[in-house]
């Protein structure tokens, strides 16, 4: 059991998806980029850039396709492998 000093220093840690990332948080194993629902800390939108990381500006919004979001390009998720190819030539 690994003796963990992470409650220790600071009464507040950010959880911006970038700062999970930096600091390598993990919730059962998964990334907790992965594992958490990362909304921005100031206005709670999950879209606005400042949940992706906290140097982007909070804009309250949670519009798809801004800015610094890691939701600025919708894509769809990735689920599995698609074994499926449209025959080409
Ligand atoms: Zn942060
Ligand atoms: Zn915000």
């Amino acid at each position: 059991m690994p003796t963990g000093a992470l409650l220790a220093s600071s009464p507040k840690v950010c959880g911006c998806r970038q700062c999970l990332r930096d600091r390598d948080e993990r919730v059962n194993g998964f990334p907790a980029e992965l594992s958490t629902f990362i909304v921005c800390s100031a206005c709670g939108c999950k879209r606005c850039p400042h949940a992706t990381d906290h140097r982007n500006v909070c804009t309250g919004s949670n519009e798809p396709g801004q800015p610094g979001s890691a939701y600025a390009a919708f894509k769809a998720p990735i689920v599995g492998e698609m074994g499926s190819r449209p025959g080409e030539g």
